[in-house]
């Protein structure tokens, strides 16, 4: 049976005593080792890792339990399994791999890549009946919005969800939008000069609700790659926009633009005008309204970190992702999305050091595939994303057998007014190239 999640594992880190802190080998769960199978059964939780203290929506999906022989099966027989329904299955099943899944699922993927990368890849295999999304919620809900009607989009644990999506819900958005018109007008409707006093614009980590809303409004959706550019083309529709659920993404973005950050007022939903000593003069003065939202997982780098690494390998270079905080940021040598640390990883000299500031699953793959190089964790602490481990090779062998029984579980299903509305952000994001 397996009963231990793999952890990943780290090459050339450095030790704790080195790095200023006595807790390197430690992990940020003791719960970490329970089958994933134990903490569904918990209800609407996000479980063990970095997303542990964050209050899960009532909302969110539950996993019902998968049949006990699936949670007996040892690594070798899961992973000959899964290996014998692929083949069964052969080009009417598309399996994709998040970045941040664990190696034992993405030994089985057909494509490795982010959110978007990976619902492009998933519509370039038009024969592909089934799409299995190894990755979480809201990312097979955008792959459901972009794939055909006729086929279906397969998470393999519901449970996965992220809490950085659950962080902006559709009711709070809106109240949000209310309380905006009061104080800006309406807000679809273009003045003297052509723009409207705001313009949604919703990272990709968030529910197709939310993209529909985003779309019904005139928004875009943006990626971690191409924020910026799709904040120019917003400027250029609009006064101002609002920005969720991410903060650090939209203020690191928007300050690189030269926004100051006076301009940048942070919104925390279900407060009048957002709470944070916002008024109706700091919000006629806005630019990027942020909304109060972020991710655990990025949000445990810390500028000590960065400066323990420095100390202790002078030629390091420091990536960290762009939901970082902002202190972060400007800490590190660089930011970028995890497609950019990975090609800056693939393209560095032999020799080279890095300290990485993403997911420790990615960065543990990284160190593994690139032994030409020393690549660490910033994080001294083993904690990885809460949902993406959530995806064990016990779901997805699950998953893959059913199919193969000709039973569809899991699928995700986005209503079509609503994919019909969240196709319009996802466009307008495709539209917003760099000129
Ligand atoms: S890493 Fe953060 S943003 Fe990504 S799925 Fe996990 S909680 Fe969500």
């Amino acid at each position: 049976m397996t009963t231990s999640l793999p952890m990943p594992t780290l090459h050339a880190r450095p030790t704790a005593a080195a790095r200023g802190t006595a807790a390197a080998s430690s992990s940020c769960s003791p719960d970490l080792a329970a089958d994933p199978w134990t903490v569904d059964r918990r209800g609407p939780a996000y479980g063990p890792g970095a997303s542990q203290a964050d209050r899960a929506p009532a909302s969110a999906p539950v996993q019902g339990p998968i049949p006990e022989e699936y949670r007996e099966l040892d690594d070798a027989t899961l992973h000959a399994r899964i290996t014998a329904a692929r083949e069964e299955l052969g080009e009417r099943v598309v399996v994709l791999g998040h970045f941040y899944q664990r190696d034992e699922i993405v030994a089985h993927a057909d494509f490795l890549g982010d959110s978007f990368q990976l619902a492009r890849a998933a519509l370039s295999r038009e024969e592909a009946e089934y799409i299995v999304f190894c990755g979480v919620h809201f990312m097979a809900e955008t792959a459901d919005v972009l794939s055909r009607d006729d086929q279906a989009v397969i998470l393999p644990n519901l449970a996965a969800g992220c809490s950085m999506a659950d962080m902006a819900d559709v009711a709070g958005v809106e109240d949000c939008w209310a309380q905006l018109t009061e104080v800006l007008g309406d807000l679809d409707a273009p003045d003297e000069t052509g723009k409207v006093p705001v313009m949604p614009i919703t990272y990709m980590n968030c529910s197709a609700a939310l993209k529909a809303f985003v779309g019904r409004h005139g928004g875009i959706v943006c990626t971690s790659s191409n924020a910026a550019v799709v904040l120019e083309r917003a400027f250029e529709k609009a006064h101002r926009v609002l920005f969720f659920p991410d903060q650090h993404l939209g203020r690191n973005t928007a300050r690189a633009m030269g926004i100051g950050l006076e301009r940048m007022p942070l919104w925390s939903p279900g407060r009048p005008y957002g709470g944070n000593g916002n008024t109706v003069a700091s919000l006629e003065d806005s630019q990027v309204i942020l909304w109060h939202g972020f991710c655990s997982v990025h949000k445990r780098f810390t500028v000590d970190q960065i400066s323990a690494a420095r100390a202790q390998h002078p030629d390091v270079r420091v990536i960290v992702h762009p939901e970082c905080p902002m202190e972060v940021v400007d800490a590190a040598d660089e930011s970028g999305s995890t497609d950019h640390i990975r090609r800056a990883v693939e393209s560095a000299p032999p020799g080279s050091t890095f300290a990485i500031g993403t997911e420790i699953t990615m960065v543990g793959r990284l160190a593994a595939e690139h032994p030409e190089h020393t690549i660490f964790c910033l994080d001294p602490v083993v904690c990885p994303c809460s949902t993406m481990y959530r995806i064990h090779p016990a779901y997805l062998a699950w998953v893959l057998e059913s199919l193969v029984r000709g039973e569809v579980v899991n699928r995700i299903t986005v209503p079509e007014a609503e994919a019909a509305e969240a196709r319009l952000a996802l466009d307008r994001m495709l539209e917003a190239v760099p000129r």
